[in-house]
């Protein structure tokens, strides 16, 4: 075609050639919930059809940015603010998949509000450029800081109002919303996972955040949310208010931190550090403060569910000639193995033994009576008595056996247990008592 020069063209003429030079022109009725597709080209064919939903055309377009074709799980519709209105103009790059497809299209789309109220004109144009599709696809994958915020919002709770500042895993762009803050607020709620969800309803209280949230302060909570696969994932919710020196103008920004990974490693680094805390160094059986927890939630059970609580403790016999003898790192290796003794002879997952301190051990037994503790016990006695400490030979071992009593405390039973062990040593060693 001929070049025409720029005086010669209509006001029509241009408006075709928009027409012939975008893929999509859609113009679009919020408060109707309905669109109609007025230029419809290419892969925008497929994609939508000529007239339809308009909060359907918006998940489309906005929940494909994830890479896949696959829709957005409910819940996770509270992220956003598309419920809302545009407030202004709007543009920005999406990657779009088709149902079924894993091939994106790269598409640049621009909204336009009207004079009318709640409508808008979409344009939306493939971009075919490679180059450009690159770049596009380069610049996401830097943007790796930013990403763990996975979302943000300016919030006035005098107002009741919300503005999207940025959804990173949605749009990387301020949306201008009209959502209100409580509504928000019930929309969020079912993102977060059950056992978390008291503590966010909580948090996120107006009157919480006002009563809680100096000027300038930040308050936040790390919970469990649902991300756009569906599955839980650990967050920290961040509420940060506007410094202001009146205490009724009540603003903050609240923030989604992606905080998983961390979280993952912090919580496995804790269990093993709590582990360590109730672990007998030597033996790898439970240490004095272990056993005292058993048994202080054995008594707890005992009073509340009536289970019959059963302890032991034993003592091996003349040990201090072992260290005499043979010095003190064949008396730690002669522990490790009267412990493995133990260990073999109880297995149970209701027996909780522990290294009581030197060598002393206690067994917390839940659901044995002392008579049929008493039966263990003799079984263990014999078990040492017949089995070969290397460098040492033979052992034998003391024990004392008692029977949690309704009445008893803390102190009684093991004032018990001890003085039974006691009798055992006094009366020859190798011995069980049962008090
Ligand atoms: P009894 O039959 O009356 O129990 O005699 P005993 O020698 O076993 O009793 P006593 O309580 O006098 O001695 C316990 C000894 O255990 C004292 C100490 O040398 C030894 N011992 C305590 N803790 C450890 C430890 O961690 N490692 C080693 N190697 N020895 C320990
Ligand atoms: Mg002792
Ligand atoms: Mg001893």
């Amino acid at each position: 075609m001929a070049r025409k020069s720029l005086e010669s063209y209509t006001e029509r003429e241009v408006l075709e050639l928009l027409h012939d030079n975008v893929d999509a022109v859609i113009l679009v009725d919020a408060e109707e919930n309905k669109y109609r597709a007025m230029t419809r080209r290419n892969m925008f064919k497929e994609f939508i059809g000529e007239t339809g939903d308009y909060h359907d055309l918006i998940e489309k377009l906005w929940f494909h940015i994830e890479g896949s074709s696959e829709l957005i799980t409910d819940e996770y519709k509270a992220f956003v603010s598309y419920y809302a209105d545009f407030k202004g103009k709007y543009s920005r790059r999406l990657k779009v998949f088709l149902e079924g497809s894993s091939t994106p299209y790269f598409v640049q789309m621009q909204v336009y509000p009207t004079r009318n109220e709640k409508q808008y004109i979409f344009v939306m144009d493939e971009l075919d450029d490679d180059e450009y599709v690159e770049e596009f696809m380069t610049t996401k994958k830097v943007n790796t800081i930013q990403n763990t915020y996975l979302f943000s919002m300016y919030v006035d709770l005098v107002q009741d109002t919300t503005s999207s500042l940025s959804v990173t895993e949605i749009s990387d762009e301020t949306v201008n919303s009209s959502i209100k803050y409580s509504e928000w607020r019930l929309m969020t709620v079912n993102m977060i996972a059950p056992e978390d969800k008291d503590q966010f309803l909580k948090i996120t209280d107006p009157e919480y955040l006002k009563a809680n949230l100096a000027p300038g302060r930040t308050i936040s909570l790390d919970c469990m949310m649902m991300n756009l696969e569906g599955t839980y994932i650990w967050v920290k919710l961040i509420f940060s208010r506007t410094a202001t020196a009146n205490e009724d103008d009540f603003r903050f920004v609240f923030m989604v931190q992606d905080i998983h990974e961390n979280f993952e490693d912090l919580m496995s680094t804790l269990r093993q550090y709590e582990e360590l805390a109730i672990a007998d160094s030597l033996t790898g059986l439970l240490n004095h403060g272990g056993i005292n927890t058993e048994m202080l939630n054995a008594i707890d059970a005992h009073k509340k569910e009536g289970t019959s609580v059963s302890l032991m403790m034993i003592d091996i016999d003349f040990f201090k000639q072992v260290n005499d003898n043979h010095g003190h790192s064949t008396g730690d290796r002669t522990l490790k193995k009267f412990a493995h003794i133990i260990e073999e002879t109880v297995v149970d997952k209701d027996a909780h033994i522990g290294r009581w301190g030197g060598e002393e051990f206690v067994i917390v037994y839940r659901g044995k009576t002392g008579d049929e503790l008493y039966e263990v016990s003799e079984t263990l006695r014999k078990n040492v008595e017949a089995a070969t400490f290397p460098e040492i030979g033979q052992l034998t071992c003391s024990v004392g056996v008692t029977e949690l009593r309704d009445e008893d405390s803390f102190d009684d039973v093991f004032n018990r247990v001890d003085k039974a062990l006691y009798m055992s040593k006094e009366s020859g060693r190798n011995k069980v008592t049962l008090k």
